[in-house]
């Protein structure tokens, strides 16, 4: 084996700058990876917590804030009212009092007419129902084809239309629009009720 000499050394000295240099570049790519890794960390925390916030957000949200009253038996869904049935519930506050969205969905019809006052109907896909609100303070300020989320404040109470006492008329009707057959509103704003009387 020739001796090394003098000559060889820029052979050493280049292998030792390429291996220096490999070293560097697997520092520089763990320095990379380490920078990117609080990032998708930080990505992944987040995805977590939105998920977290998506759970807690309550999907179906009692329509009146604050105390309310169920109202007598003329109040109730299917009460015969001389000459018609009563399609809904009627949920008695003081006017003003505001009025959130049930579930998220989709605002499907607004309008003052002379028995419904001011009213908003709002469809929701996931429970294949319209909930709809009459007598509303105010005309409603959502268009339709608007998407509405849980708890989204929708208006006022208020007693336009046809209407003794101030008061949230709701319906909840089957299938999408104010046309579906109706049920009777009261056993899911009860089952609300009793939720939100529970402390946090
Ligand atoms: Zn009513």
């Amino acid at each position: 084996m020739r001796p090394l000499g003098l000559r060889g050394l820029p052979v050493v000295a280049a292998t030792m700058a390429a291996v220096a240099a490999g070293a560097s570049a697997e520092v520089a790519a763990a320095e990379h990876l380490a920078a990117l890794s609080p990032t998708l960390e930080a990505a992944s925390r987040l995805a977590t917590l939105e998920s977290v916030r998506a759970r807690a957000r309550p999907a179906v949200v009692f329509p009146v804030r604050g105390r309310v009253d169920w109202g007598e038996h003329d109040a109730r869904f299917g009460a015969w009212r001389g000459g018609h049935v009563h399609e809904g519930q009627d949920v008695f506050a003081p006017a003003g009092r505001p009025l959130r969205a049930i579930r998220d969905g989709r605002v499907v019809e607004t309008g003052d007419d002379g028995g419904r006052g001011n009213y908003v109907a709002m469809w929701s896909r996931e429970a294949r129902r319209t909930f709809v609100y009459l007598h509303m303070l105010h005309p409603s300020r959502a268009r339709v084809g608007e998407r509405v989320r849980a708890g989204q404040r929708m208006g006022a109470v208020g007693c336009t239309g046809s209407c003794w006492g101030d008061h949230l008329h709701l319906e909840v009707r089957v299938g999408r629009g104010t046309t579906g057959r109706p049920v009777d509103p009261l056993p899911l704003l009860r089952r609300l009720a009793a939720r939100r009387a529970r402390p946090e």
